[in-house]
């Protein structure tokens, strides 16, 4: 059992503009719906809270500092491919993955279809069994941007433990 002090707990945050016409995917699927994120990226935004969560854990800075948006080599790069490398990064540190959670806030379209499938492309990249991965949907009521439809905004948190 790891020592409490030896374990590392992280925290995330993102936000995209929606926009018509985009692709839309999250935590690694794709979603139907007539409007995506505008992005650099493959604009998911659920995986880059994921990677900040990851880098905040081990205090590696953000995702902007590793993979600029001003980079023309992460241009429409697909996010989990940005994921897998923050786990190389936290393994070089380290450290593995005990569990992760993910919150998406978005009016619409209705998550839930996918959220299985999100928690096991999610879990494949973190190397844990995917009922140590949550990923939980919620609308805003209709307030705010996210209300609104003009974007979208994602939370996540990890716990990482000394690797063996
Ligand atoms: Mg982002």
């Amino acid at each position: 059992m790891a020592d409490v002090m030896d374990m590392r707990i992280g925290h995330g945050y993102d936000v995209h503009a929606l926009a018509q016409g985009l692709k839309l995917r999250l935590c690694g699927v794709d979603i139907e719906h007539e409007k995506g994120c505008v992005s650099h990226s493959d604009g998911d935004v659920a995986v880059h809270a994921l990677c900040d969560a990851l880098l905040g854990a081990v205090a590696l800075g953000d995702i902007g500092l590793h993979y600029p948006d001003t980079a023309e080599e992460f241009r429409g790069i697909d996010s989990m491919l940005l994921l897998e490398d923050c786990m190389s990064r936290i393994a070089y540190e380290g450290f593995r993955v005990v569990n992760a959670d993910v919150t998406i806030a978005m009016q619409r379209p209705k998550l839930r279809p996918y959220i299985d499938t999100m928690r096991s492309r999610l879990a494949g990249v973190l190397g844990v069994d995917v009922t140590r991965v949550s990923v939980k949907a919620t609308t805003t009521e209709r307030l705010g941007f996210v209300g609104r439809e003009e974007g979208v905004e994602a939370n996540a948190v990890v716990l990482l433990a000394p690797r063996k």
